[in-house]
């Protein structure tokens, strides 16, 4: 992920001597001249005015301030002795830097009730404009949430295990799972079967495909601009994509304001259709007896799948039964007159069939 900067934004703080709402250069408060704590945190700004002026830049950047040791006042990243009492700033501790800043936005200006008043002031004066009373911090409106889609997919769910089950049923009910099974002695009354086999033809089939990844051959159909693979750095033919802008406190009271980005590598993607052998037809040949025979094909045609499918006509009493053997050499025993014993269930499906002893 690359860290873009879009500048710098002077950060707040908040008087905890006076409630003065005070500018992040402003080492002093500007209500009652009291230093800023060591303790009390830059805040974001009532309006994110984000600059890359250079002079800003190097006051942001030049390091986070230090407090001096003896008095706690904030002094900048270098000084030697204490703006406020003179004592050494050599043990000085330097502010926290690299802190996120919390409620950070850069949504427009809002509005700031001034608690003394009621008046409602622009998000970016500090001070009431019709009473002078020092304003609160400004609280951003809380960001939407996204959408639950719980509730949906538990419905989608409830009414998928309903369908599998009334599937099941079906199914158990078709294959006369559970039924009773008969088993009789059953004539062979006829013979039947049936063979086929796929024609081939060239016909086109459409794909969609990279551009470079498509065959030489193909006809190209139209393509858009899609994205192939993202990155992490920006490249050639990329579109960037970057999150919500964040401030980064630098502990000198300006915060930088970064994005975190990355690169969707976009490439045509195409339609294209190259032309296939496909099944355009079946022939077919049917009989009944022992010498079954494949249909016939011209030369020009071109030969696809092939199928075959054996029957054995039972009746037992009044009852026909049709039996559809495994194997060619199982009808092959389906002689006229023979006997087998046959399992069937009650929808009248044959179960299983042989020969009888
Ligand atoms: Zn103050
Ligand atoms: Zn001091
Ligand atoms: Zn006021």
């Amino acid at each position: 992920m690359a860290k873009k900067s879009l500048g710098f934004v002077e950060l707040e703080w908040v008087c905890p001597t006076c409630n003065s709402r005070n500018p992040g250069s402003s080492r002093t408060c500007q209500g009652c001249g009291s230093p800023q704590p060591p303790d009390v945190k830059f805040v974001a700004p009532g309006q994110a005015n984000i600059t890359k002026d250079e002079e800003v830049a190097r006051q942001a950047t030049a390091g986070p301030d230090i407090h001096c040791p003896y008095c706690d006042a904030r002094n900048p990243a270098g000084a030697k002795v204490c703006k406020q009492c003179g004592g050494d700033l050599t043990q000085a501790e330097a502010r926290p830097a690299g802190e996120l800043v919390r409620n950070f936005t850069t949504a427009g200006p809002g509005v700031v009730k001034c608690t003394t008043c009621g008046t409602e002031n622009p998000a970016n004066l500090r001070t009431c404009k019709n009473c002078g009373a020092p304003l609160p911090v400004v609280k951003p409106a809380p960001a939407p949430k996204p959408q639950a889609a719980g509730g949906n997919s538990c419905l989608l769910i409830g009414i998928g295990v309903v369908v599998l089950l009334v599937i099941g049923v079906f199914l158990f009910m078709m294959l006369g799972g559970g039924g009773e099974r008969t088993t009789t002695v059953g004539t062979v009354v006829d013979s039947r079967w049936v063979r086929t086999i796929q024609i081939m033809g060239l016909r086109p089939r459409e794909y969609t495909g990279w551009l470079d990844d498509i065959p030489a051959d193909a006809t190209l159909g139209a393509c858009t601009d899609e994205v192939r693979a993202v990155v992490q750095e920006p490249v050639a033919n990329a579109r960037e994509v970057c999150g919500t802008p964040y401030a980064v406190d630098q502990g000198t009271g300006f915060a930088e304001v970064v994005q975190d980005c990355v690169y969707e590598v976009l490439e045509q993607q195409c339609r294209y259709t190259v032309n296939e052998w496909q099944p355009v037809d079946v022939v077919t040949e049917e009989g009944s007896g022992f010498n079954p025979t494949w249909p016939s094909l011209t030369g020009r045609q071109r030969e696809g799948e092939r199928t075959e499918q054996y029957q054995c006509v039972f009746t037992v009493g009044d009852t026909t039964y049709v039996y559809e053997t495994r194997t060619f050499a199982e009808y092959q025993h389906c002689l006229p007159g023979s006997s087998w014993t046959l399992e069937t269930n009650a929808s009248g499906r044959v179960l299983s069939a042989a020969p009888a002893e």
